[in-house]
C-alpha cells in the first residue's frame, strides 16, 4: 500500500474504529489507488484523499410517528452528503433496521465513484432510516414517509440533492415522501427519482439495475468469447435488483437458478422461467410474502431456510443481489469449485474483502458494484433530464442509453486497469477512473 493511503486509512481507523462497513469501503478503494497517486504528487498536495473521505455533510434527525394503535415511535433519519464534486448529491434512500451511519457512509463513498463511472454530472449521496417497513400497513409506511420528508425537504432539491429508492423503498415509498415534499415546498420539483410514469418517473428505472448489470456481465463474458446462452446463474434477493436481474436472464437465453430472501434460498434445476417469474413479482411486490412459497408452488424447486445461494448448486455466473458482505471466503470458494467463472455484483458491496480475495487468486471475472449495477443510478440521471426538459423518452430509447452507458463502463474500467498496470482488474479500473475524475473537479473547483 502506498504511504499516503496508510496514512489516511490509519487516521480514519483511529478516529472512528467502529465504522467496519465505511472503513472496508475506504480501504478497498484507497488501496486501489497506489499507481495513480505514485504518478502525481497533485493529489497529495491538494490532501484529496483527506477530503474524499469525509462526507461534505451529514443530517441525522428525529423521525416520530404513530402506528394503527396510535403508539408513537422514534426513528432516527440520516441523509449523507457526500461529495459535490461534479453534480448535485444523488443516491438512494435506505429503509432497514440495520440501517446505521457507517453503513450509510459506506453506501454514499461508493456512489461517489459510482455516479463519476456513470458519465453523467452526480455527485455522491445516500440517506435512509432503521425504520423497518416490513409487516408495517400502508397507513403505517405513509405515517413514517411523511414525517421523514418533513425533515429531509430542507436540506434537498433538484439542483442540491435528489434522494431515490434503495432496500426497502421502493415505488410506494417513494410516491408518499415525493407527495410530502411537494406539501412542504408547494413546488413541484425533480427531487426524488424512481417516480411513477404519470407523474414524472422514466421507463426502464425499475428495472436498471438489474439489466444495467446483466449487461456489464454480458460485456465481460464478451471479452472470454462467451455470451450468456445456457449459462447457469445463481441470483440472490428477491427485490428489485434480483427481479429485473432473473428477467433480463431469460432474456439472453441464460438459466437462473435461485433467488433468496433474508430467510432463505430456493434452487430451481429447471431455471426460473417467465411464468415463475410473475409469481416472484407478485408475490413480493403485491402481497409482500416470503420466497419459501415458490418452493410451495413449484415442486421443481427445493428450499433452503438460512441459506444463501452460494455453491449450493453448480453455477457458472454469481450475481448477488441482495446486501453488503453477503458472499464470505468460504462462500467464494464454495461458488468456484462448483464451476462458477464470472462474479457481477448487483448488491452493493456484497463480497468481503476475502472473497474478492479468493476471486483474484482463481482469475476469475469479477466486476464490484460500483461499475456493475450502476446502471440504476444512471437511468436516475436519465429521470432528472427528462424532467429537466420536461419530456419522456420511450421505452427503447431509454433502454438503448443504459445499455450504451453500461458498454462505456465496462470499457473505461477496463482502460484505466490496463494504464495502471492491472490489466482486466475491473475492480481496480472502476476505483481509478471513477477517482480521476472526482479529483480532477475538486482540485479546479479549489477548497
Ligand atoms: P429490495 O428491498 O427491493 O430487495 C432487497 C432484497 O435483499 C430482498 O429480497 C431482501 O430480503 C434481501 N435482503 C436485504 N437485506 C438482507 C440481509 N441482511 N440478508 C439477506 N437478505 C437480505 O432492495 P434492492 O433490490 O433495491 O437492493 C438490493 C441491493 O442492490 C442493495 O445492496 C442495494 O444497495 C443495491 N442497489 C440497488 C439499486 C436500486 O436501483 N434499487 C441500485 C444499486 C444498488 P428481505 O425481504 O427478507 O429483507
Amino acid at each position: 500500500m502506498n504511504k499516503y493511503v496508510a496514512k489516511v486509512m490509519e487516521d480514519l481507523r483511529a478516529k472512528q474504529p467502529w465504522e467496519k462497513e465505511f472503513l472496508q469501503a475506504a480501504e478497498e478503494v484507497l488501496s486501489s489507488l497506489t499507481a495513480v497517486l505514485d504518478a502525481d504528487p497533485v493529489y497529495e498536495k491538494n490532501k484529496i484523499l483527506e477530503r474524499m473521505v469525509v462526507p461534505e455533510r451529514v443530517i441525522l434527525f428525529q423521525v416520530p410517528w404513530a402506528d394503527d394503535k396510535g403508539e408513537i415511535h422514534v426513528n432516527q433519519g440520516y441523509r449523507v452528503q457526500f461529495n459535490s464534486a461534479i453534480g448535485p448529491y444523488k443516491g438512494g434512500l435506505r429503509f432497514h433496521p440495520s440501517v446505521n451511519l457507517s453503513i450509510l457512509k459506506f453506501l454514499g463513498f461508493e456512489q461517489v465513484f459510482k455516479n463519476s463511472l456513470t458519465t453523467l454530472p452526480m455527485g455522491g449521496g445516500k440517506g435512509g432510516s432503521n425504520f423497518d417497513p416490513k409487516g408495517k400497513t400502508d397507513n403505517e409506511v405513509r405515517n413514517f414517509c411523511n414525517s421523514f420528508m418533513r425533515e429531509l425537504y430542507r436540506h434537498i432539491g433538484p439542483n442540491t440533492d435528489v434522494p431515490a429508492g434503495d432496500i426497502g423503498v421502493g415505488g410506494r415509498e417513494i410516491g408518499y415522501l415525493f407527495g410530502q415534499y411537494k406539501r412542504c415546498r408547494n413546488s413541484y420539483d425533480s427531487v426524488l427519482t424512481g417516480k411513477g410514469l404519470e407523474w414524472g418517473g422514466s421507463l426502464i428505472r425499475p428495472e436498471a439495475t438489474g439489466y444495467g448489470n446483466t449487461y456489464f456481465a454480458q460485456e465481460m463474458l464478451a471479452t472470454k468469447g462467451q455470451s450468456f446462452e445456457g449459462k447457469r446463474v445463481l441470483v440472490s434477493g428477491s427485490g428489485n435488483v434480483a427481479q429485473y436481474t432473473v428477467e433480463k436472464l431469460i432474456q439472453l437465453g441464460a438459466k437462473p437458478l435461485s433467488m433468496s430472501d433474508s430467510n432463505g434460498t430456493i434452487i430451481d434445476e429447471d431455471g426460473i422461467d417467465e411464468e415463475k417469474l410473475a409469481f416472484v413479482f407478485d408475490l413480493k411486490n403485491n402481497k409482500r410474502g416470503r420466497i419459501s412459497e415458490y418452493a410451495k408452488k413449484f415442486p421443481t424447486a427445493k428450499y433452503y431456510e438460512g441459506k444463501r445461494p452460494w455453491g449450493l448448486t453448480k453455477a457458472d455466473v454469481a450475481m448477488p443481489s441482495a446486501t453488503q458482505n453477503e458472499i464470505d471466503a468460504q462462500n467464494a470458494k464454495d461458488l468456484i469449485a462448483n464451476g462458477c467463472t464470472c462474479v457481477s455484483e448487483g448488491a452493493n458491496m456484497p463480497s468481503t474483502p476475502e472473497a474478492i480475495e479468493v476471486y483474484k487468486a482463481a482469475k476469475i471475472l469479477y466486476a464490484p458494484g460500483k461499475a456493475s449495477n450502476a446502471g440504476g443510478v444512471a437511468t436516475s440521471g436519465l429521470e432528472m433530464s427528462q424532467n429537466a426538459i420536461r419530456l419522456s423518452w420511450t421505452r427503447e430509447e431509454v433502454d438503448e442509453k443504459l445499455h450504451n452507458i453500461m458498454r462505456s463502463i465496462h470499457k473505461n474500467a477496463l482502460e484505466a486497469a490496463a494504464e495502471y498496470g492491472t490489466p482486466g482488474d475491473y475492480m481496480n479500473g472502476a476505483n481509478i477512473a471513477g477517482f480521476k475524475k472526482v479529483a480532477a473537479a475538486m482540485i479546479a473547483q479549489g477548497f
